[in-house]
């Protein structure tokens, strides 16, 4: 079984998710500790619980989900893994930090893309990797049937959806991605968005205004 930890970090207000099993593996995704204070609260909750970091992934790579991808990498050794279109985002992230008046340091590691069909394993526990672009070109959400639930970056909130007025942004593929990758999964899907309260796969079919079908 994986439990979902959730972190709100940095000026833009970003969800960080830990996902761990019951032998304590983890899972850290887009870890948008920024403030040394963050990164401090992240290494200190998980040194606490004594989890195990195993796997860092991004959903996409704006700035505000790659800020803790270093310090992350140089903590506890891990490579990031990310999908091939998201590389050009990545190393732009540093330039759009001078500009947001955000600078930080990028991640300076290997860059483990993600295969088609593949699926990430941590421990028995599988996510499938759903490709969700629109609100950036390599934008992937990752789905676990099992416990039901999908972690979907910047695509689909509660009550709305991604920007796409952004560099590789489209809006009508952003809403074909919500329609054929989330909104076919179960209504009882829990969605953990990068910014916001969680929601339901079934609550944003109905009540969402921008992509809602019934
Ligand atoms: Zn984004
Ligand atoms: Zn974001």
């Amino acid at each position: 079984m994986l439990t979902v930890k959730t972190f709100t970090f940095n000026p833009v207000q970003e969800n960080t998710y830990l996902l761990y099993n019951e032998k304590g593996d983890c899972c850290i995704i887009d870890p948008g500790c920024y403030f040394p204070a963050e990164r401090e609260e992240l290494r200190k909750v998980i040194a606490d619980a004594g989890w195990t970091p195993v796997l860092l992934l991004n959903t996409h790579c704006h700035l505000d989900h790659v800020f803790g991808n270093k310090f992350i990498h140089d903590t506890f050794r891990l490579d990031l893994h990310l999908h091939k279109l998201e590389e050009k985002l990545l190393a732009y992230a540093p330039t759009s930090g001078e500009k947001w008046g955000l600078p930080f340091e990028n991640y300076q590691g290997p860059l483990v893309f993600f295969e088609p069909g593949e699926k990430i394993r941590l421990g028995e526990d599988e996510l499938d990797i759903l490709f969700t672009p629109g609100h950036s070109p390599g934008s992937v959400s990752f789905y676990n049937k099992r416990d039901g639930f999908v972690i979907g970056g910047d695509v689909l909130f509660n009550g709305s959806i991604g920007r796409t007025d952004l560099p590789g942004g489209d809006f009508d593929t952003l809403v074909n991605s919500i329609h054929t990758q989330l909104f076919t999964l179960p209504d009882s899907t829990r969605v953990y968005s990068g910014h916001g309260p969680e929601t339901t796969i079934g609550h944003e079919k109905i009540n969402n205004p921008f992509v809602k079908i019934k």
